[in-house]
């Protein structure tokens, strides 16, 4: 289906041709024709899969032919769970609304509140934040929702992770109107949170599920490698490094500390590295992010703040220094790279501490992992773990009491602790599914 079939407005379909797209995704065959005829929707979809302009151009498009209800009031607001992400959307947004009279702002967390104030007062019809953010704004008047057309929540159920149900709820309240429409995206929507929102925001909802998240990506290829501790990690990390075929890496580690000892070994590796990480001011922030995506620096290393949204086309590989603790997270950090049809290589190093987010993303991601190795940088760790000390429960203790007990009469010798044990199976209590090394 060509992106002329879908009827939209003029000057949004001269945007569209601008930028050189022939083709809607299939997200955006699902979702746009949906929001057209005034329906909410809920949406799951694989990231990379043009979500954004999925909701952008129908919204842009009810604008368009519609009347504002109010003058004052912002017309539509999309919300995002971070900083980056905000960004990244009004960056796509600003594109097209240059071709229409319709105005726009964005409003995020960290930038100075004074310059936003007086953004807001030249009432924007268009508004993309953060919700903590525009939620201060709502407080303090200086923005207002009541006659809201479209309300977009983007990566809502990153949003519930971070704790802004209550701040989604005030602005649910705030924009509370039978002819609001309401359009929620999330790369999950196996959450129990997710469906509490949906209930709570949507009317009658249709439902786009494209590509569910646990289906492997088809132009991400995905490599696990064991090892033992965290020298392993690094000396394996700098084999990587090495690789010609490298244009842009992202590297995701669990501390900042980790984030920036790491962008100093790329470094002496010879490539161009920044680190970014929640300490950095927003301004630092900005720049460390600019810098990366003009390719100014050949490597990004993260804790988990980029691993969302981020539009970064020359990303070829994404290596997980430290696996994430949620695996629908690792969805997020691999989906960074085989953006819009290129191929990406997603690298993960598997210590004994990663072992319990590994089991979760197998879960996840419904298959097993296969391991890959390094000639000469095999080590001993082999994917099983020793199990956490059972907890033990107050008839255990008076049973365990009571055999000492008895084998002190005997005087026999105490009871042994045994061999180590190992066990494979996951901490959710799910089988583990077979591993085998490649
Ligand atoms: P998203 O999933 O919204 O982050 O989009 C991923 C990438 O796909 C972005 O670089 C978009 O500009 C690009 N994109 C969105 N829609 C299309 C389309 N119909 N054809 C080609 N590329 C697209």
């Amino acid at each position: 289906m060509p992106f002329n079939d879908l009827s939209l407005d003029p000057r949004l379909m001269r945007s569209v041709q601008h930028l050189g797209f022939v083709k809607p995704t299939e997200i955006q065959q699902e979702a746009i024709p949906a929001v057209m005829v005034g329906r909410d929707l809920i949406v799951s979809s694989q990231t990379g899969s043009g979500k954004t302009l999925a909701y952008l151009l129908p919204m842009m498009q009810r604008l368009l032919k519609s009347r504002a209800l109010s003058k004052r009031d912002a017309r539509a607001l999309i919300l995002a769970p971070t900083r980056e992400l905000a960004k990244q959307v009004y960056a796509q947004l600003r594109l097209f609304v240059s071709n229409t009279p319709l105005t726009s702002a964005l409003i995020v967390g960290g930038e100075n509140f004074n310059d936003q104030e007086k953004l807001l007062k030249r009432q924007p019809n268009i508004i993309v934040a953060t919700p903590g953010r525009f939620v201060d704004h709502l407080e303090h008047k200086s923005v207002f929702i009541n006659g809201l057309e479209v309300l977009i929540l983007d990566e809502a159920d990153r949003m519930l992770d971070l704790g802004f149900m209550p701040q989604l709820t005030v602005i649910n309240k705030a924009a509370d109107h039978r002819l609001r429409q309401t359009l929620l995206f999330s790369a999950t929507l196996d959450h129990a949170e997710v469906d509490e929102l949906a209930l709570a925001l949507l009317k009658n909802p249709y439902r786009v599920a494209v590509g569910a998240s646990h289906q492997q990506h088809q132009d991400i290829s995905q490599q696990f490698f064991l090892a033992d501790h965290l020298t392993h990690k690094e000396a394996l990390l700098q084999h990587f490094l090495q690789q010609a075929e490298i244009k842009q890496l992202i590297i995701f580690t669990a501390t900042r500390e980790d984030a920036e000892r790491l962008a100093q070994l790329c470094e002496q590796q010879g490539k161009s590295a920044v680190g970014l990480s929640g300490k950095l001011t927003q301004s630092s922030r900005n720049s460390v992010m600019q810098a990366f995506a003009s390719g100014k620096h050949q490597v990004l290393v993260t804790t988990d703040l980029a691993s969302r949204g981020l539009d970064l086309l020359q990303v070829s590989h994404v290596i997980n220094f430290d696996l994430p603790k949620h695996a629908e997270e690792y969805v997020h950090r691999i989906g960074r790279t085989g953006r819009a049809g290129a191929k990406g290589a997603a690298i993960s190093l598997v210590g004994p501490k990663d072992i319990a987010a590994l089991l979760r993303i197998e879960a996840f991601l419904r298959q097993p992992t296969s391991f890959s190795v390094v000639e000469g940088l095999v080590g001993k760790f082999d994917g099983t773990v020793r199990p956490a000390t059972p907890a033990i429960t107050p008839e255990k203790k008076a049973k365990l009491a009571a055999r000492k007990a008895k084998a002190k009469v005997k005087s026999q010798p105490k009871l042994s602790s045994g061999k180590a044990q190992f066990f494979q199976g996951g901490d959710d209590g799910m089988a583990p599914p077979k591993r085998k090394q490649k």
